[in-house]
């Protein structure tokens, strides 16, 4: 064994004690080599463990478009593979294409009601997804409505008419198939009824107090954890009864009325029906949470920024002292029974689609789906433009083995 000197040992000493230091981000032991922990998330870096549900906030908003903030969507993956979008607001899907996750693993949508700041950019996973790799259908659970025009597979039916045009004309050069979305309703006044249940998931519904009937919450159990995605809801006994326990219970909580008049330009009669009827106000959020006790509390549906965040925490801590966030996008929680771990995260602006697995379905045979273009049009393609692309046309053409 080679000898140590009394300065070789002090040095290794100071090298280990450095090494168990606990600073944010690790210890930085070479100039040259990788920093042991930078405390953020960077998408398809790490495992997830079997027992182990990963919540990422796509968006935490409002219906009106912010870039900073998308309207409502978390995406949650638990540790057998399984991937579940809840709710997919307008503008959220840049947010979870930033995850870079192959659209397959992204088939799977749970609606809690139908406003659209809630599922309004299911237009974009569905044709997005579909010119970017996924190869089957998309399946959406959501709640009836207290008639046939207000329910979950009313909204999707007319939801793929209005996208006609969209649809055939993608139809004559891709396969139709991964065009298809199946939609499976469930009773909204069900309470803690199943919606869902595989491998090893248990999905329960629970009725939501918003803005007319149809609203839902939703409860996902996985490997002994629980976690609950509230959707827009005055506080009600169903959450108040069926949340209790959670490991991680989401809830909505709004801007509160002076805000809403200062920041929203709304009347004060306006915003004291929308922030404390239709939805939460701060010290009725922390009511409903101090009363459920959960490991960690999640508050979102507001702009977060200085001017707003500092009302609304205020509000909460009149009710609540636990464990908080008030979410903004791009946040993940990794929730196991030993910790709950709250990081931002690090994703690109500019994030192409990744393959998976499964090879994309044959576009349809020639013929075989009506050409939704007519030689009047075709016959409309400008010469010169054809000639200018020829060379390079005919060298990929060649380079890939084409006719
Ligand atoms: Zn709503
Ligand atoms: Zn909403």
């Amino acid at each position: 064994m080679k000898s140590i000197s009394k300065h070789g040992l002090l040095l290794l000493l100071s090298f280990c004690l450095a090494g168990t230091a606990s600073a944010a981000g690790g210890v930085v032991t070479s100039p040259t080599g990788i920093a042991p922990d930078r405390y953020v998330y960077y998408p398809g870096t790490e495992e997830l463990n079997k027992d182990e549900i990963r919540l990422i906030s796509c968006g935490t908003g409002l219906p009106a478009a912010r870039r900073d903030q998308a309207a409502t969507c978390w995406l949650v993956e638990v540790g057998n593979g399984d991937k579940f979008l809840f709710d997919v607001g307008t503008g959220s899907m840049v947010n979870v294409a930033a995850l870079m996750i192959p659209y397959d693993f992204l088939d799977k949508v749970f609606l809690t009601h139908l406003h659209t700041d809630h599922w309004g950019d299911l237009s974009t996973l569905w044709a997005g997804g579909w010119t970017a790799g996924r190869t089957k259908p998309l399946q959406v659970w959501g709640p009836k409505g207290a008639t046939d025009d207000m329910g979950t597979a009313y909204a999707v039916e007319h939801f793929l008419k209005s996208f006609n045009w969209d649809a055939k004309t993608r139809n004559f050069i891709l396969s139709a198939e991964p065009g298809k979305i199946s939609v499976q309703e469930f009773d909204y006044k069900a309470v803690n009824a199943v919606v869902y249940q595989e491998n090893g998931v248990t999905i329960r519904s629970v009725p939501a107090i918003h803005a007319g009937d149809g609203p839902v919450s939703f409860i996902l159990e996985y490997a002994g954890l629980k976690l609950v995605v509230g959707g827009d809801t005055f506080p009600n006994k169903w959450y108040i009864e069926h949340a209790k326990n959670a490991d991680v219970a989401i809830h909505e909580t709004f801007l509160t009325p002076p805000d809403l008049v200062k920041f929203y330009g709304q009347s004060p009669g306006q915003a004291v029906l929308v922030g404390t009827f239709i939805h939460t106000s701060p010290p009725a959020f922390g009511k409903v949470m101090s009363t459920i006790k959960p490991r960690h509390a999640i508050g979102y549906h507001f702009f977060n920024e200085k001017g707003t965040h500092d009302d609304i925490l205020q509000g909460v801590r009149t009710t609540y002292d636990g464990p908080l966030t008030l979410a903004t996008d791009n946040m993940v929680w990794n929730i196991t029974k030993d910790a709950i771990v709250v990081r931002d995260i690090v994703s690109p602006d500019q994030a192409w689609s990744v393959n998976g697995p499964n090879k994309p379905p044959a576009p349809p045979a020639r013929g075989t789906v009506p050409d939704p273009m007519t030689d009047f049009i075709k016959a409309g393609r400008w010469a010169p433009a054809e000639k200018a692309q020829a060379p390079m046309v005919n060298k990929f053409k060649k380079d890939n083995n084409l006719k």
